[in-house]
């Protein structure tokens, strides 16, 4: 077990160790060590005060950021460590934060203040583990389970819940019976918890393995902050593209999709329109008119409160207005919206429509499989050929048309706006002379 503590980490334990403290690794990295995969930071708890840790690594080069919580960042080469002293949360009056951290001089307390049992094993210099609460049986077991009384710890820290989430995506780790069941019922203490921490957890729930197990299993979680997905759960969907209800139609897409954050975003919110938009004709067929503009105003809305970045929203908003657009493989068209949505827009798009296909009824949906495919190695070759898709591919720019005579201000736009629909259509070739006549024929 030795082996797998790298020396940077060793080095620590053994500073700290050797002026006389305890010293352990803890949380996140033993756990992931123990799972057999090589954790992403490395956290150390000990009985030194913070003060006497830094006197411990006087001359190394320490950053004292979290001294009031009692850590202390170590940096050896490319690597931090994060050293902090065994404390106990006080009491939460809030649900959020404790109200005070109190050092205490004791593991075993300070490891009871942890989230789950996997999180709240320490590691010594030898490998040896201090587990009082079975974190190790149950990460054999694929089990993720709260330290203490689940109810409790939720009611605690509100964002438990959806780090339990989290982990359960990201690990493929199923939710012990009990924490499950506190999960559901704690599930409105998310209220008490900022946007950007559940954003956070969020979007490592979406990307994780088993995302959409979770998601099926704890529907009314995501609900407590986004109520526009709660109609989708009973919402039926009688025609003959679909052989599931809303919310299973979606679980499937983004089981469907890749582990690419938009993505799953995309297919997550893509049908959140269709419960506004649904009307049933004559022969008791359901319809959905309008559901993807309704819906990408919505998930723009949804995405906004809760502080998605710019860049993941309006990607995610553009992927649900044209989820449901016809895109027949032919040269023109897919020249046409290559341009005009752009390159890795258009890939991810056809990514979407091909998760959407796979959620539906398999009879029907083939045709379409089989069309997205096509449309996307007709793409391939028509950007790999370099071929004019957008203004600024085109052989002529504003001076040229300005040279050619067209008046300055939004003549020139046109004019090239004109000329780009032209190459579109393959009525112009992309060449500087042809493009030129073409500009003075505009002109006169
Ligand atoms: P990751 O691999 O994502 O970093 P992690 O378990 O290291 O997972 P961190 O957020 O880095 O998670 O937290 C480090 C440790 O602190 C956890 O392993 C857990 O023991 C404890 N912890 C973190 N957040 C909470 C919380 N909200 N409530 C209780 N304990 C927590
Ligand atoms: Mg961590």
């Amino acid at each position: 077990m030795n082996a797998v503590i790298p020396p940077g980490a060793e080095r620590i334990l053994k500073t700290l160790t050797g002026a006389g403290y305890e010293a352990y690794l803890v949380g996140g990295c033993v756990r992931d060590l123990l799972r057999g995969v090589p954790p992403q930071d490395w956290d150390i708890c000990t009985s030194a005060l913070p003060e006497e840790t830094g006197a411990a690594f006087k001359g190394r080069r320490i950053v004292e950021t979290g001294l009031k919580h009692g850590t202390v960042t170590i940096l050896d080469g490319e690597d931090a460590y994060e050293v902090t002293t065994y404390r106990s949360d006080g009491p939460y009056s809030d649900g959020r934060r404790p109200d005070q951290v109190r050092f205490v001089s004791e593991l075993r307390e300070d490891l009871s203040r942890r989230d789950f049992t996997m999180n709240a094993i320490a590691m010594d210099l030898n490998g040896t583990l201090y587990d009082p609460f079975g974190g190790e049986k149950d990460i054999r077991a694929r089990r993720i389970r709260c330290v203490g009384e689940p109810v409790r710890r939720f009611r605690e820290d509100g964002l438990r819940v959806m780090r339990g989430l989290r982990f359960g995506a990201t690990l493929g780790y199923g939710l012990e019976e009990e924490t499950a069941r506190a999960i559901h019922t704690c599930r409105a203490m998310l209220d008490h918890v900022a946007a950007e921490r559940i954003h956070t957890e969020l979007c490592k729930l979406m990307t994780g393995e088993a995302a959409g197990r979770i998601l099926r299993e704890f529907p009314d979680v995501l609900w407590q902050f986004w109520p526009e997905l709660e109609p989708l759960y009973t919402m039926e969907q009688r025609n003959p593209w679909h052989c599931w209800n809303g919310w299973e139609h979606t679980l499937h897409a983004v089981e469907a999709a890749p582990a690419e954050l938009v993505l799953r975003l995309t297919m997550l919110l893509h049908d959140i329109g269709k419960p506004r938009c649904k009307s049933t004709d004559e022969n008791g067929s359901d319809h959905f008119y309008g559901h993807p503009n309704v819906g990408a105003e919505m998930a723009d809305h949804m995405l906004r409160k809760l502080k998605f970045e710019n860049r993941i929203r309006q990607r995610v908003v553009t992927l649900i207005r044209y989820h449901d657009m016809d895109l027949p493989d032919e040269p023109r068209t897919v020249r046409r919206w290559l341009g005009r949505l752009g390159e890795e827009p258009f890939f991810q798009l056809l990514e979407v429509k091909r998760s959407d296909a796979l959620a539906q009824n398999r009879d029907k949906a083939w045709e379409h499989l089989e069309r997205w495919e096509a449309v996307r190695s007709l793409a391939r070759t028509l950007t790999a050929d370099g071929q004019c898709l957008c203004l600024k591919d085109l052989a002529v720019n504003g001076k040229d048309a300005l040279a050619a005579g067209i008046p300055p201000g939004p003549e020139v736009g046109k004019a090239l706006t004109a000329l780009l629909e032209r190459v579109l259509d393959g009525a112009l070739p992309n060449q500087r002379e042809a493009l030129l006549n073409a500009l003075r024929e505009i002109q006169t």
